[in-house]
């Protein structure tokens, strides 16, 4: 490290969400080994407070800048530097107090802290998977450019990450990432019409934020875990493949040449991904519950419904075509999902959207940075001109 201890220094972007917060417990747990130098939140200007007096980091940035004076105001009797808005988000993703970024915010917000800290050299603990999603090329050739490491945090990816270790000189047939199916695994269209969110937020297997936990329950997750897939591992389409596992055991696999398939298998629970990731190359001791045979009497695996869920088409065809299909279809879904969840379009309806859009905004094959911006704009705009956002 740089700071001249064995500490790693943490920048927790996102740190008052689901991985956010237990990215903390795994710094709690580990003190001679991680420290949070820098904390971030949108909106949770208590829970930010209530983080930044435990564990005293450097800085703080409150996304809302209507709260900046309520921030600055309780840490006042601290030397925490306060910040607040979109920008200081880039500016302190810039700076040079951290070791690794833990990119924890959610959806396209993400992209521009990221890119500074690339820019930055500054290793990247990635679960912010809508990064990748819309700018996947130029995310991954800026961490090129700058030998910086992207280490998932997704625990599929994590599983596919810790599978390639050892293997840098095979070549990989394909991956395979595993689905859980979400809450309605097996249901059909004539109920998912009526599904809610409250239903649709209850995952059997993983406690997440709710624009996950919905994508989730459509299969757009999975879908956009494929395109993380495509960029984090250097794939072709066609070499990323999906089944469905609806005990979250074995987190992902990798089928090499000779048709040698390695897995990666533990209970669902984000601490192990966020620390392998936080720790690479190290693994260290904990005392997270471990997996028991005797509890899981039977693996199952089975092909996604895509039929009827086809949030997974589409992002199929959104990771053939390339260009800025990903993109578009990003800010479609997040904007459907945003709607969703204030009861103003149901659940089928969200797919209507995106697919409408993806048809609607003008495709470009080799978009610049700026062009990915247009584009989510472009496509924000459009779904929310149909639904009177
Ligand atoms: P969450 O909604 O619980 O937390 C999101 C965090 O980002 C919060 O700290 C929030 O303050 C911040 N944030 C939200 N909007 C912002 C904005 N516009 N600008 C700046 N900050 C903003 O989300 P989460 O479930 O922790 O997921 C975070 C990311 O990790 C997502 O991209 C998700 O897909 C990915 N991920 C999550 C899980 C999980 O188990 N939760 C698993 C794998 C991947
Ligand atoms: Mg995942």
């Amino acid at each position: 490290m740089n700071n001249g201890t064995n500490i790693k220094r943490i920048a927790l972007f996102g740190s008052t969400g689901s991985i956010g917060t237990q990215a903390l417990e795994v710094i709690e747990a580990n003190p001679d080994k991680f420290s949070a130098e820098i904390l971030t939140a949108q909106n949770s200007d208590d829970l930010l407070i209530q983080q930044a007096l435990k564990f005293n980091p450097n800085i703080v940035v409150i996304g809302d800048e209507k709260k900046y004076e309520k921030v600055k105001e309780a840490l006042s009797n601290t030397s925490i530097k306060v910040f607040a808005g979109e920008k200081a988000l880039e500016e302190v993703a810039a700076m040079d107090c951290y070791d690794l970024m833990l990119a924890a915010i959610v959806g396209f917000a993400g992209l521009k802290p990221t890119l500074r800290a690339l820019e930055n050299k500054k290793t990247i603990a990635l679960a912010n998977k809508e990064t990748l999603v819309v700018a996947g090329d130029i995310v991954m050739q800026k961490a090129v450019e700058n030998r910086v490491p992207v280490i998932p945090v997704d625990s599929e990816h994590s599983a596919i990450f810790q599978c390639l270790v050892g293997e840098s000189r095979n070549r990989i047939d394909k991956v395979i990432l595993t689905a859980s199916g979400g809450p309605f695994l097996g249901k059909k269209p004539n109920f998912l019409v009526n599904v809610k969110r409250e239903h649709a937020l209850q995952h059997p297997n993983w406690n997440m934020g709710a624009k996950i936990s919905i994508d989730s329950s459509t299969l757009m997750n999975k879908g956009l875990e494929m395109i993380e897939a495509r960029w984090l591992f250097n794939l072709k389409p066609e070499q990323v493949q999906v089944i469905i596992h609806p005990q979250s055991i074995v987190h992902s696999l990798v089928q090499f040449e000779d048709g040698s398939i390695k897995a990666q298998l533990g209970l669902p629970d984000m601490k192990l991904p966020i620390q392998y990731a936080m720790g690479f190359p190290l693994r260290f001791v904990n005392n997270y519950p471990r997996f028991e045979f005797k509890k899981y009497a039977t693996l199952t695996f089975e092909e996604p419904d895509v039929r009827t869920f086809r949030n997974l088409a589409l992002a199929q065809d959104a990771l053939y075509k390339g260009g800025n299909l990903p993109c578009v279809m990003n800010a479609a879904n997040e904007i459907a999902v945003y709607a969703f969840l204030r009861n103003r379009v149901g659940f089928l309806e969200m797919t209507d959207l995106i697919e409408k859009t993806m048809e609607k905004v003008p495709f470009i094959e080799k978009p610049s940075l700026e062009e990915y911006f247009e584009s989510d704009g472009e496509a924000r705009n459009f779904v929310a001109d149909i639904i009177k956002l």
